[in-house]
């Protein structure tokens, strides 16, 4: 089977299944939210009994909310990156700061607790997921979170960044800062970095999907 990157839209937030002999799936929406997450990936033509990984961009309840409820169902192993493994492990997150006024409503608004549960996988620097069955490398892409990592997938050349930037919900090539942010400057350098690293595409969390091409006009905008 060729690789390939799935959407998993699930309201709030975007999961997406990457595609090889096996599939890793790369976050979880918010707690509860699993029967949802099962059905739509079947929808799209993906079994879960074809996962070998859940990986998590971060650990907000957003992304990380279905992790613990999914482990236990499926019987696979979650990676997280080791910034944020103790995040996991206590079910805690931090928002950090407000880029914008949807970033202070959350901030006053999100309750920023899931499920916690213990990471199988403890990711350091990268990571090459082929020993899960799927053609993609892990970059760890700190500035939205400490622990934020990023999925670059090789044969699709689709990077899945999770809040490091996030999509415009309208339009596709409108990427933007996400709502929250750790440490803005470290935000832009690991979004350069993905640059880099040569992805076409750019997948989000949250939004509509960018070309590398309207990511480059954002980070010389914005930087
Ligand atoms: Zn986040
Ligand atoms: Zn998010």
């Amino acid at each position: 089977m060729n690789a390939a990157v799935v959407p998993v839209p699930l309201g709030a937030s975007t999961a997406y299944a990457v595609r090889g002999e096996r599939t890793v799936l790369v976050d979880t929406g918010f707690p509860g939210g699993e029967d949802r997450l099962l059905t739509r990936l079947r929808k799209a033509g993906v079994a879960p009994s074809s996962i070998s990984l859940i990986v998590l961009t971060h650990c907000h309840p957003d992304h990380a909310g279905g992790a613990a409820g999914l482990k236990r169902r499926l019987g696979v192993p979650v990676a997280v990156h080791e910034a944020e493994a103790a995040w996991a492990e206590s079910g805690t997150s931090e928002l950090y700061r407000p880029l914008n006024l949807f970033g202070r409503l959350l901030d006053r608004t999100l309750d920023t607790g899931f499920p916690g549960f213990t990471p199988d996988v403890v990711l350091t620097g990268g990571a090459d997921l082929a020993a899960h069955g799927a053609g993609a490398d892990v970059l760890h892409t700190p500035g939205h979170t400490p622990g934020s990592i990023t999925l670059l997938c090789r044969e699709s050349g689709d990077a899945v960044v999770g809040d490091l930037l996030a999509g415009s919900m309208v339009r596709r090539d409108r990427p933007g800062p996400p709502f929250l942010a750790q440490d803005t400057a470290e935000l832009w350098r690991s979004a350069r970095r993905v640059l880099e690293a040569g992805p076409r595409r750019f997948l989000f969390g949250h939004g509509r999907p960018a070309s590398a091409a309207s990511v480059r006009r954002l980070l010389a905008a914005c930087t």
